[in-house]
């Protein structure tokens, strides 16, 4: 090669492709070091024992035992974009919460006591804390039953073909709810000597498709739907604890009584709650990490800023 060709000046295709790659290594060194410090704050909500945040990640091999113990398969591996702890287990419970299963499994595959051995008891758990996040979406306070309400949505979105999977879903409940005098009732419309509620699903299933007003009137005048949503205390594992009251209130504004959901400290953040919540956006959610301690000291820094 001649001194010329070695000195000949970069060529323009040369200097676009050396700069583009310049240009993308920068920002995947800056995305790899900036979104970790960005959310290296970000809570997130860890299985049961999981050590305090900073030990948890000194103490997790991120080996993903947990992950493969887990029956409901809730757990999932945190990527980059959830910021410190690539590799740690976590739980969305929007998409899947921890139920508490028996044993916790998850606690006995960890080789390292990341999620500590001495827990065994899922009432024990710390795991963050349900708080209403949605006070003017939750179905209690808008004194809404939710059964009607996810059947009026499902007549809303589709009259001819509705979600079968919802539907039997709704149904289930609706019987599982209905009082001895109400399926006496139906044993009679339908003069059959006894009606299992397997039955009974059945026939609804059946009327639903071919009338679903008509189920939606049916569950309108149920005893059941008198009742506003409860869905986060009925579907709570922590069953011997009230974790949840609903106490009565009334509107400043328009002077109306509804009922509030009031979490209590035996909640232990599992997240099925705000999994089963009805509407659209969970209106209970859960905030990891938190202790019921943290919650009512924060409560008194806030009254305080208010006097
Ligand atoms: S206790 Fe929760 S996270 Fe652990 S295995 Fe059971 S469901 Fe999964
Ligand atoms: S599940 Fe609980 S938080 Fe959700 S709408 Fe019903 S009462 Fe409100
Ligand atoms: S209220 Fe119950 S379901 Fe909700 S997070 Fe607490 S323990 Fe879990």
């Amino acid at each position: 090669m001649t001194e010329k060709q070695n000195n000949r000046p970069i060529s323009r295709r040369k200097f676009l492709k050396t700069s583009t790659l310049v240009v993308t290594g920068g920002a995947i060194a800056y995305g790899a070091v900036s979104v970790p410090l960005l959310r290296r704050n970000r809570r997130l909500l860890r299985p049961p024992g999981a050590l305090d945040e900073d030990v948890f990640l000194a103490s997790c091999i991120k080996c993903g035992q947990c992950l493969q113990v887990c029956p409901p398969q809730v757990i999932k591996l945190a990527g980059i974009s959830q910021g410190f702890g690539i590799g740690t287990p976590y739980i969305i419970p929007r998409e899947g919460a921890c139920i508490l299963c028996s044993g916790l499994p998850c606690v006995l595959a960890c080789p390292t006591g990341a999620l500590a051995h001495e827990l065994s008891l899922g009432k024990d758990a710390e795991m963050g804390l349900a708080v209403i996040s949605g006070p003017d979406t939750c179905l209690s306070v808008r004194g809404v039953n939710d059964l009607v309400y996810r059947l009026k949505n499902l007549h809303k979105k589709s009259t001819s073909s509705p979600d079968q999977t919802e539907l039997k879903n709704i149904l289930s409940s609706l019987i599982k709810r209905l009082t001895a005098d109400e399926k006496k009732a139906w044993q009679n419309k339908f003069s059959v000597p006894e009606i299992s509620d397997k039955t009974l699903l059945t026939i609804l299933q059946q009327l639903m498709n071919s009338d679903l007003k008509w189920v939606i009137n049916f569950t309108e005048f149920s005893s059941q739907a008198r009742n506003a949503c409860q869905v986060c205390l009925e579907e709570c594992p922590i069953k011997d604890e009230k974790t949840i009251v609903f106490v009565d209130r009334t509107h400043p504004d328009t002077g109306q009584d509804y009922l509030w959901p009031s979490v209590r400290k035996t909640c232990v953040g599992c997240g099925v709650c705000e999994e089963k919540c009805p509407t659209p956006v969970a209106s209970i959610t859960i905030t990891p990490r938190l202790k019921w301690s943290e919650k009512q000291a924060g409560n008194q820094i806030r009254k305080n800023s208010q006097t």
